[in-house]
């Protein structure tokens, strides 16, 4: 069935098995193969598939309405949702706007940000300030925000010339700073670049509190997360964490920002908050950006299934059983379980350079030497190499090839928050399998 003619375009032709259906952490093609789901999809699938709860709520819903246009009615789904959101955010983020994807939240916080300027009488903040590398999505606005040439360049000069940091990549530095004074001198380096652009031309200062697809879950030292509010405070810039990726519980918080005590200004979530369940995102404000933009005659701004009720009651089940499970909690415990296994695996294998993350968001990533962090060549095509001797064997594993700024090919480890320790270990045991098949075909 492979083979079947495709009229599909993504990025590539699509060389995969057709799904036939999934189950907890597991998916399972036409032909009866079974793979553990070791990157949620796309760091999506948080509570898992088929969730039996989630879809007799969402049966519940369908059986109701499908659709409802947020200008002709109120909807429960959409209410609740948003209270279960802000109750579960922390203190200080409480206002709610609903999109269907993580480029969708991105964009909608920029503009509320922009909108809010506007009624502070600051028009002359417009300058979105992100790092590099980063990835903030792929509609044109966000790809701008996108530290990351390759994806960005094909398209310019559209939408081109946001501001730039550097991301604190921190393991590759090779001074002698310790880990704290690293992430100040990043932190710095951001107000450096805001007085360079002229502080009154800043609008706001994107980040990924722990990177994904970018610097596959890059966790900055703890210092780092303060100063950055602080510095954003001392200039009226406005700071969006973006949390697509990191956000509804993956790091072991359902914000990564709680690890630092840090409240954002605005927090774009998607992909776990509707855990694959439904196109679903949203951003999460305070209050007091959102009411002068209300009262200045509404947030120019909406997307035509924005609030969609079934979406929207996929969104509030699927919050429900985080909640109800203790899959924060489990993220937590079992990501240090994970993290353990991948320092294991850093000891078995001399071409694993670096491993790291928070929560069930971790990542190793593959070098040919580790004292000089010299990224493998690229011949070698590490990055789907391996991803394929793992598919193989029956793990998914999430890659992103070398692309400045971190080391080497690496691998993202996010299974859904709902795994075992048992499934831990079967994960690993695939993965150790493929790590030899791979070792066996480059020779390292
Ligand atoms: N922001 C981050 C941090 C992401 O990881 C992603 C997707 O990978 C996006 C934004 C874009 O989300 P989407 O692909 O749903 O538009």
């Amino acid at each position: 069935m492979t083979d079947a003619p495709s009229y599909l375009f993504y990025q590539t032709r699509n060389p995969r098995p057709f799904l036939d259906r999934a189950e907890g952490i597991y998916m399972f093609d036409e032909d009866g193969r079974r793979y553990i789901d070791g990157s949620s999809g796309a760091m999506v699938s948080n509570i898992g598939h088929s969730n039996p709860r989630v879809l007799a709520k969402m049966k519940a819903q369908m059986n109701r309405a499908t659709f409802g246009y947020r200008l002709h009615f109120r909807t429960h789904p959409s209410e609740d949702l948003a209270a279960k959101t802000v109750a579960m955010t922390p203190e200080g983020l409480d206002r709610v706007f609903f999109v269907s994807g993580g480029s969708e939240a991105v964009e909608s916080a920029v503009k509320l940000a922009r909108q809010y300027a506007l009624t502070q009488g600051q028009g002359k903040r417009h300058k979105v300030i992100s790092r590099f590398p980063s990835y903030h999505g792929c509609t044109f606005g966000a790809l701008d925000l996108t530290g990351y040439d390759p994806l960005r360049e094909p398209f310019a000069p559209m939408m081109e010339g946001m501001p730039k940091v550097a991301a604190p990549v921190t393991y590759l530095d090779r001074d002698d700073l310790s880990e704290e004074a690293r992430g100040l001198k990043y932190a710095e380096a951001l107000r450096t670049r805001i007085l360079e652009l002229g502080p009154e031309t800043v609008l706001a200062f994107v980040m990924e509190p722990v990177g994904g697809a970018s610097t596959g879950a890059l966790v900055a030292p703890d210092s780092y997360y303060g100063r950055v509010r602080e510095v954003c405070d001392e200039f009226g810039v406005i700071l969006i964490y973006d949390e697509v990726m990191t956000g509804a519980g993956r790091t072991g918080k359902f914000l990564a920002a709680e690890h630092w005590g840090i409240t954002p200004d605005i927090v774009a979530l998607s992909k776990g908050f509707g855990a694959g369940y439904a196109p679903l995102g949203a951003i999460v404000a305070r209050h007091e950006l959102v009411e002068p933009v209300l009262d200045a005659g509404g947030f120019a701004h909406g997307f035509t299934y924005a609030g969609n009720p079934l979406a929207c009651a996929a969104g509030l089940a699927v919050l429900e059983e985080i909640e109800e499970q203790d899959l924060i909690g489990n993220a937590a415990r079992m990501g240090e379980v994970l993290m353990s296994e991948l320092r294991q695996l850093m000891a078995e294998y001399d071409f694993i350079g670096h491993v790291r993350g928070k929560g069930l968001l971790t990542a190793f990533e593959l070098v040919s030497d580790r004292a000089t962090m010299t990224p493998l060549d690229p011949g070698l095509n590490a990055y789907d190499r391996l991803v394929n001797l793992a598919y193989e064997r029956g793990l998914i594993l999430y890659s992103r090839r070398t692309r400045g700024g971190t080391a080497g090919d690496h691998f993202l480890l996010a299974p859904p928050l709902i795994i075992t320790e048992a499934q831990i270990a079967e994960m690993m045991a695939i993965l150790r399998d493929g790590l030899d098949a791979f070792a066996g075909e480059t020779g390292l």
